[in-house]
């Protein structure tokens, strides 16, 4: 990033990115003052060759921007108290998704890369992942990052025939003035991380701004399965300033690209182009993840894939893990691992995608628990419950679902396999998602999913030696 070669930026939050954007700036010649609250984590980046400076005693008037880490307070609950410094100065704050935007602004045209951004409450990670996997199987120079894996400024270096796909989070996206997203997909919106967006009104604002500085050339893929969305969309249209394309999982497009009960069909020249059955992508069970599928195909349609293309995209994308992951089956038991549900939300795409599953659920409950779930469950066989929550999901449960107390994952597997095999269910699943942040007795949801997929390995080598 050598926008800023020569000037002065004070830098704000030490973690991953901070560190990162550092060295960055540092590479194309700024001179970086960084700080961060947290001792351990200035003395980390010093350990790796920053100098830290205590900008809270600097003279700001100096800086050239200020260079914020997505996890401090920009707006809402409050500016945190570097953010209010840089403002009395007029000082810019930016992320490392607008310096790595200034830097592409910086080129000439042709020689910019191609930009898809991505995002939305649910799905981000998915339609990430499955766009770059279509883009690469289709042969093209793809870089996959953002909020998702590698952070923008620590990707390949760009070339002319780049195309980066890029997960941005709201946060990321409230730090963002430059981007201009090629392709930018938004797919739907629900109540998360209001605290920090000062409602829904913000939330929805702040995550709109992915459309910013696009132009005739570009597009907009807008889900329009939710209302808020569905505004959104309709008034991308009026604007009349991008194409725009409307993607759904619920319901048919006059024009736009839809999946209904697993059939794709693309409407975007205004008739029926393509009418596809998408029962061979193994990895996008569930009417979410059609919904993540349509929205692929139309990122990578505006970018000139054709269909056949994209379907053996689609059709060969190996999943993320810990997104109703398949884990595979010991006899006839399947085993599915969706550890990142860890709100009722997200689990309540895998019970509709998993009718009549043997159900692992709990650990640290959210605030509103498992009601949002009552509608699905009749559709569940039986429940074992772990964690902090197990009594009050226990709770919520009596009288409508079986349930048992497991506490720990291995006793519910154990328990749930047991179950599982002697139900004479045809072909019974047994779900994990648990509907809970993982930190009451797991680091993160990917070591609680990875602890769930060794017992069940564990329960396949006990099978197989009984043999
Ligand atoms: P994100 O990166 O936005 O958190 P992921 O792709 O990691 O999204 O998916 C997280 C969880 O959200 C999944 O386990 C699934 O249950 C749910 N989910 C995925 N895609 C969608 C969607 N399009 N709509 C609603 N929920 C979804």
């Amino acid at each position: 990033v050598s926008v800023y070669k020569g000037k002065d930026i004070a830098l704000f939050g030490l973690g991953r990115t901070g560190i990162s954007a550092a060295k960055a700036l540092i590479a194309g010649g700024a001179r970086v003052h960084a700080w961060d609250d947290n001792e351990v984590s200035r003395e980390r980046a010093a350990a790796d060759g920053l100098t830290i400076s205590d900008i809270n005693k600097m003279d700001w008037q100096k800086f050239s921007a200020l260079v914020l880490s997505p996890g401090v307070p920009f707006r809402y609950p409050e500016p945190h108290r570097v953010v209010k410094m840089a403002q009395m100065v007029g000082v810019p704050v930016v992320g490392d998704m607008e310096l790595f935007a200034q830097a592409v602004a910086a080129l000439p045209a042709h020689a910019r890369p191609k930009i898809v951004g991505i995002t939305g409450t649910n799905g981000k990670s998915t339609t990430t992942a499955l766009i770059g996997h279509i883009l690469e199987r289709a042969g093209k120079d793809v870089r996959v990052g953002g909020n998702i894996g590698v952070g923008v400024l620590d990707l390949k270096p760009m070339t002319a025939n780049s195309i980066y796909v890029l997960e941005l989070s709201s946060y990321q996206l409230d730090l963002i003035d430059s981007l201009r997203c090629n392709v930018a997909v938004f797919l739907n919106v629900s109540p998360d991380h209001l605290d920090r967006h000062g409602g829904m009104a913000g939330y929805v604002a702040a995550k709109a701004r992915i459309f910013r500085n696009q132009t005739q050339m570009d597009t907009a893929v807008v889900g329009v399965d939710d209302m808020r969305t569905q505004i959104l969309c309709t008034r991308l249209a009026a604007e009349n300033t991008r194409r725009v394309c409307p993607v759904s999982a619920e319901m048919a497009l006059g024009r736009g690209v839809s999946v209904l009960d697993g059939v794709l069909s693309d409407s975007l020249s205004g008739h029926t182009d393509t009418t596809v059955s998408l029962a061979g992508a193994r990895a996008l069970p569930g009417q979410h993840n059609h919904q993540n599928a349509a929205a692929a195909y139309a990122a990578c349609q505006a970018l000139g894939l054709d269909a056949v293309e994209i379907l053996d995209g689609i059709n060969s994308f190996p999943g993320l893990a810990h997104r109703l992951e398949s884990v595979g089956s010991v006899g006839k038991v399947a085993f599915v691992n969706d550890s990142k549900a860890t709100n009722a939300q997200a689990a309540e795409q895998a019970l509709r995608a998993y009718p009549g599953a043997f159900w692992i659920a709990g650990g640290r409950a959210k605030d509103d628990g498992i009601d949002a779930l009552s509608p699905y469950f009749s559709s569940i066989h039986k429940a074992y419950l772990i964690g902090h929550a197990m009594a009050d999901f226990a709770n919520t449960l009596k009288g409508k679902v079986e349930t048992v107390n497991c506490e720990t994952l291995d006793v519910a597997v154990a328990a749930a396999y047991r179950d599982a095999r002697a139900s004479g269910v045809e072909n019974p699943v047994v779900l994990f998602s648990p509907a809970c942040a993982s930190f009451d007795q797991f680091k993160d949801f990917e070591a609680r999913g990875d602890a769930f997929k060794d017992h069940v390995h564990a329960l396949e080598l006990e099978q197989v030696s009984k043999v």
